[in-house]
């Protein structure tokens, strides 16, 4: 060996061993294979990568490449392939087992070596594990989906908010279209709806916490607002300062207005937009807490509307809610901006006047309230009339509570309901014991017909000159088995509310009519008997069958049937008020208008109607002897009635001077305990046994 050749070998042995260094330590994998799949030489790091503790291990137990190593065996017919037409693999990915048999990705790149005639002598290639980038494009993969997918509205903005990323949803929230976005300043912020101090704070809690969650109003690219639910989180960035903000938003104006209107139908009713009894109840609290700071006092008024079933009922409820909403408007005329006016349910309403320094006020408030109803309401082309009864109780007197205030201003507004002369009642304590009464009085009341605890009396109608017995007003009392004979006054005006009337109603006619049939076949010469109905009577429909069918039975002249109707009962609906009276008129039987004078009818008014008897009532006579002015009425009465051809019958004639009044005015007819108080049917006919006195 010359020299040269010592020296070309040492440089070879050189070369060679930096060679062996490079693939001894190199951090990729480096191989060399058969054709068929056995490994020639791996270096360490293949050895590592595949989980062989070293290059022998490897060579000695991973011997079919094909077989062994691929996780889809069909990759090695590929890779055979690719070297086959190309010579070279490029970036050839593939899942791998490792020798736990754990799957890991990798990547190749190789070459085949051929020999001079073109023969493959072997592969050789390296080998990259990349089942960590394979994960972390996964994981990109499916942060895009939900990028694209996902049904709030995002952008990306970098550190100078310029706008980097759009979302689908975003543009579809907003109408803007990703293109006019992109690398645009960014302005979500509909124009004018938020404070200065409102972005402010926005960024000060970025930048303390890198995270903003809130409400603001977004605009869209029409230019309309929407209220978005949204948060603001900062992205750090490589350098560890704030590299992205990521901006998420919802569309809630949908539900912002679901909101609002539940929390108006919660709050308000409906039908009259006044607050409902919740919100009234509450605002009644309220006002009692001012009051008691302030040391004032405050007035509760409780309103019920007289007849309004009977509107109901006969014109429909259209109607009736008509009624109600021009009933809350004349309600909110009448009272103060700062006065709660509510509607309670059905046709009760609640007034709460602030600053009321006594009871008087909410008296004089619940009287303007009464003249205001005086005139007709329009509903459906109709003219209603339509009044209310008002209890008023009084803070503090009355009660602390709204409870409590509440209760007591509708005891009062029973009691008014009770005497509709007196549709204004202030609260007495007394009531507290009339009410408990009045529930055991409905529940025995259910049970008094079955039980025949109603009995009939009469009480005579006298000619005031001669003073002949003509004629029987019939009025019903329960005889009730511990209260004793109850009057009227205390069981009609309930047994119209529990839906009761009719049936008594019914039994009064059909028993008024049988007495009065068998007084006449005894040979008793009266002229008629009268009966009384309630509004609620009246105003049904079934009432011209039920008196027809009554006629019928009892075989009564429908001439001596007399019916005795209240104003109040004809003025709810002055039109089919006509039509019921012409129907009963076109039977033969005669009607009177009872306790004339209390309502707001005028005569006038009477002229319209098929009536034939006036009653005065007896508030008029009772201070006759002593009072000019109503001696004057009672004249104007009977003279008007006079003239327009009805009879006059003077209620509650208690004295002789008062008849003598009568009998010199032209009242042809007197009733009153001058006479005799209504008596049952025996006394009554040893009444009419009797001669006149
Ligand atoms: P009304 O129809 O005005 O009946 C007259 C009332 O005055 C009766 O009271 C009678 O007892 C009373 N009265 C009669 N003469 C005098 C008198 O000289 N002085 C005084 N202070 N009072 C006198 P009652 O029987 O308690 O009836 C009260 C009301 O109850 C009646 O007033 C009537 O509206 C109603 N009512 C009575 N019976 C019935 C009935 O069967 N059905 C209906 N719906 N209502 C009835
Ligand atoms: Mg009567
Ligand atoms: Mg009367």
């Amino acid at each position: 060996m010359d020299l040269d050749e010592r020296v070309s070998r040492l440089v070879t042995t050189e070369v060679e061993s930096q060679y062996r260094s490079i693939f001894e330590n190199a951090v990729e994998g480096i191989y060399q294979t058969t054709f068929e799949g056995r490994y020639l030489r791996v270096n360490p790091a293949l050895a590592r990568v595949y989980g062989y503790p070293s290059p022998e291990a490897l060579i000695k137990g991973l011997t079919d490449i094909a077989g062994q190593l691929y996780f889809d065996p069909k990759r090695r017919d590929d890779f055979k392939r690719a070297m086959a037409e190309e010579g070279i693999v490029q970036d050839f990915e593939a899942q791998v087992y490792r020798a736990d048999r754990s799957v890991i990705w990798i990547t190749e790149n190789a070459r085949c070596v051929r020999d001079s005639t073109g023969r493959i002598l072997y592969y050789e290639g390296t080998v990259e594990d990349i089942t960590q980038r394979k994960a972390d494009e996964e994981q990109i993969r499916l942060l895009a989906t939900v990028f694209d997918n996902v049904a709030d509205g995002i952008l990306m903005v970098d550190r100078d908010l310029i706008v980097r990323a759009v979302n689908p949803a975003y543009e579809n929230i907003t109408g803007f279209t990703r293109a006019e976005l992109l690398n645009t300043p960014l302005d979500f912020l509909a124009p004018g709806y938020h404070e200065k101090t409102f972005i402010e704070s926005v960024w000060a809690e970025m930048a303390a916490r890198g995270r903003w969650m809130g409400e603001a109003t977004c605009r869209r690219m029409n230019g309309a607002p929407f209220i978005a639910a949204m948060s603001i989180s900062a992205v750090q960035g490589t350098d560890g300062k704030h590299g992205h903000y990521v901006i998420a938003c919802s569309d809630i104006s949908l539900r912002k207005k679901q909101e609002a209107r539940i929390r108006h139908q919660a709050n308000f009713d409906l039908l009259t937009e006044l607050p409902n009894r919740w919100l009234t109840t509450e605002r009644l609290e309220q006002a009692i807490l001012y009051a008691a700071r302030g040391k004032s006092g405050l007035a509760v008024l409780f309103l019920d509307l007289n007849g309004f079933k009977q509107v109901n009922d006969a014109l429909g409820h259209q109607a009736g809610d008509e009624l109600l909403k021009q009933v809350a408007k004349r309600l909110r005329a009448c009272t103060r901006l700062s006065d709660v006016v509510g509607r309670l349910g059905g046709d009760e309403f609640l007034i709460v006047a602030a600053d009321a320094t006594e009871p008087r006020v909410g008296a004089s408030l619940a009287q303007k309230i009464i003249y205001s109803f005086a005139d007709p309401f329009q509903i459906l082309g109709r003219e209603i009339y339509c009044v209310p009864s008002i209890g008023v109780a009084h803070y503090p007197d009355d009660g602390n509570t709204a409870e409590l205030l509440v209760r007591n201003a509708d005891m009062a507004m029973y009691a008014a309901k009770q005497n509709k002369s007196h549709p204004v009642v202030l609260f007495e304590p007394h009531m507290l014991s009339a009410a408990a009464d009045r529930l055991d009085i409905e529940n025995d009341l259910r049970r008094a017909y079955e039980r025949k605890e109603f009995v009939l009396h009469f009480q005579p109608k006298v000619d005031s000159t001669t003073r002949v017995i003509v004629g029987a007003e019939a009025l019903v009392r329960w005889q009730h088995p511990e209260r004793g004979l109850v009057p009227p006054a205390a069981f009609i005006s309930l047994a119209e509310e529990c839906g009761l009337i009719n049936m008594i109603g019914e039994w009064t006619l059909r028993e008024a009519c049988t007495q009065f049939v068998r007084w006449r076949e005894e040979g008793h010469n009266m002229k008629s008997v009268s009966v009384n109905l309630s509004p609620t009577q009246f105003l049904d429909r079934g009432l011209t069958g039920v008196v027809e069918r009554i006629l019928r039975e009892t075989k009564i002249d429908p001439g001596c049937l007399e019916l005795e109707l209240t104003e109040s009962a004809m003025s709810v609906d002055m039109e089919s008020a006509i039509t019921t009276l012409g129907t009963l008129k076109a039977m033969g039987v005669k009607l009177s208008i009872d306790d004339f004078g209390t309502g707001y009818s005028s005569l006038a008014y009477l002229k319209r109607l098929p009536i034939d008897v006036v009653k005065i009532d007896r508030s008029f006579v009772k201070d006759l002897s002593t009072s000019m002015v109503d001696g004057k009425i009672v004249e104007a009465i009977i003279d008007l009635a006079d003239g327009l051809g009805f009879n006059v019958v003077a209620e509650g004639v208690e004295t002789g001077e008062q008849a003598e009044f009568l009998r010199n005015n032209h009242c042809e007819l007197l009733q009153g305990y001058l006479f005799s108080k209504p008596v049952d049917a025996a006394a009554f006919s040893g009444l009419l046994d009797r001669p006149p006195q």
